[in-house]
């Protein structure tokens, strides 16, 4: 091979970059190769980026960043077929915990970053395949050339077709991965201003339940950027191909709501999106290193989808990974067994003992979606409907009217299966 380095980074969103330069700031030679024309062309997200988790790779990032919003407002929305229920988060003064951004500029900047720091940037460069020698990896075959290096990192997002080249990870179950439509929609930052009740530079985000995902493991969001609103949905595959819907209808469905509808109303569409998001949670995590190569973000399915954390965890396992390679040069053992060091520092940090904690989560949520993501979003909406109406029923029989009809409507057993669900998600945040 003509061309070695230290360690050969593979993908320029944010786990790549962040670990690249924590590597160029140790003083090692780093490569990264990035796909697409540069980072952040092809990449989508919702988005918000994480303040403190960012602050770790980037300390100055808020004054030097492409920012869009500092998000001060968090709604929770539950939407009916007209009506909704609306829970609402707001604090102006508190500081920004976490910014909506533009990948496309983000990413870039990140990149830019990272170039200052030392890593040699390989932008529309596609890393084919990975090369092992004596059952390690020794470097990456792209279209152009054969490159060498004592460590590679994979961070090449959902897919990983690399990690799976080397038996790291299985194909993912159609269960296990969300798809994942966005538009962004242009409109004045006077609008708004008035439609969010926000202030310049204040950002609110949703989160959408039910509507026309009524009944289905599927969640919408809409962010405010400056001058636009992004708005879509993710739903797991194995959701689509069974109801044989598509994730465009459903969120026309969204948009068309009358709660949403109003948002966005008069905006000019900018830009349409899908992606893949990797939703397995903890269980399905593959092996995180092997002898010569570790994986990062995505890649390495690390999202939490709860909280709707990606960017933070992608940075932040980027960094670990680069500061285990960081060792593992220092030692010059490039084996599984130096390597799995990385595996420790995920363990203890947020990233693990988070997707942990939730880690009957995605199976309950799958096993009772029908109930978790249907039925008890209609009663939440009922339940408020009769609050507010005023039509001289004496609230007593209001309330039981309420209470008959939860129970009439779901069978006992199933009642009974819900709660053992909940109990199997709390016994997973309760017992580590
Ligand atoms: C619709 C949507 C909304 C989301 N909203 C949020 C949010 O609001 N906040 C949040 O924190 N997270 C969010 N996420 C998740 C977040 O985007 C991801 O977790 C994060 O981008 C993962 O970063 P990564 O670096 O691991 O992968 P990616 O960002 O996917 O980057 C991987 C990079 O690798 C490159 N690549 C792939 N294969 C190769 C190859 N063979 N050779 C060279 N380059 C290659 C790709 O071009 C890409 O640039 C969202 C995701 C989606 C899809």
């Amino acid at each position: 091979m003509e061309t070695t380095t230290d360690v050969i980074v593979v993908g320029g969103g944010p786990a790549g970059i962040s670990a690249a330069i924590t590597i160029a700031r140790a003083g090692l030679k780093v490569i990264l190769i990035e796909r697409g024309r540069f980072s952040g062309a092809k990449n989508v997200f919702g988005g918000a980026i994480y303040t403190k988790p960012t602050k770790e790779i980037f300390p100055d990032f808020e004054t030097s960043a492409p920012l869009e919003r500092k998000n001060i407002m968090h709604k929770y929305a539950i939407l009916g077929e007209e009506d909704s229920t609306v829970v609402s988060y707001n604090n102006k003064n508190a500081e920004a915990s976490s910014y909506t951004v533009i990948r496309a500029k983000f990413d870039r900047w990140m990149a830019d970053e990272a170039k200052k720091a030392g890593v040699i940037i390989v932008e529309e460069t596609v890393v084919k395949e990975l090369i092992v020698e004596e059952g390690f990896v020794v470097g990456v075959k792209t279209e152009l050339e054969d490159i060498g290096a004592k460590l590679v990192i994979l961070a090449d997002g959902v897919n990983s077709l690399l990690a799976r080249q080397i038996g790291l990870r299985d194909d993912i179950e159609t269960k296990d991965v969300a798809l994942s439509v966005k538009e962004v929609i242009k409109l004045d930052k006077e609008k708004i201003n008035d439609r969010f009740n926000l202030e310049d530079g204040e950002g609110c985000v949703y989160q959408l339940f039910g509507g026309s995902m009524l009944g289905k493991l599927g969640l919408g969001f809409l962010y405010t950027n400056e001058n636009s609103v992004s708005i879509g949905l993710g739903i797991t595959l194995n959701e689509l191909t069974e109801n044989k819907i598509t994730p465009y209808e459903l969120l026309e469905g969204i948009k068309k709501h009358p709660t949403i509808a109003p948002l966005i109303k008069g905006g000019e569409l900018l830009e349409y999106s899908a992606h893949l998001i990797p939703e397995g949670g903890y269980k399905k995590i593959p092996q995180l290193c092997a002898n010569g190569v570790m994986i990062a973000g995505d890649a390495a399915m690390l999202v939490d989808n709860l909280h709707w954390e990606g960017t933070n965890l992608a940075m932040i396992s980027g960094k670990l990974a680069a500061e285990t390679a960081i060792e593992a040069i220092e030692k010059n053992d490039f084996s599984e067994e130096c390597l799995s060091a990385y595996s420790e520092k995920l363990e203890n940090s947020f990233i693990l003992k988070d997707l942990k904690a939730y880690r009957f989560l995605m199976e309950a949520a799958h096993d009772r979606r029908e109930s978790f993501f249907g039925y008890y979003f209609k009663k939440i909406n009922e339940f408020f409907e009769s609050f507010t109406s005023v039509d001289s029923i004496p609230k007593r029989e209001k309330y039981w009217n309420f209470l008959k009809n939860f129970v009439i409507g779901r069978n006992i057993l199933e009642i009974f299966k819900d709660i053992w669900g909940v109990l199997k998600i709390l016994w997973g945040i309760i017992v580590p």
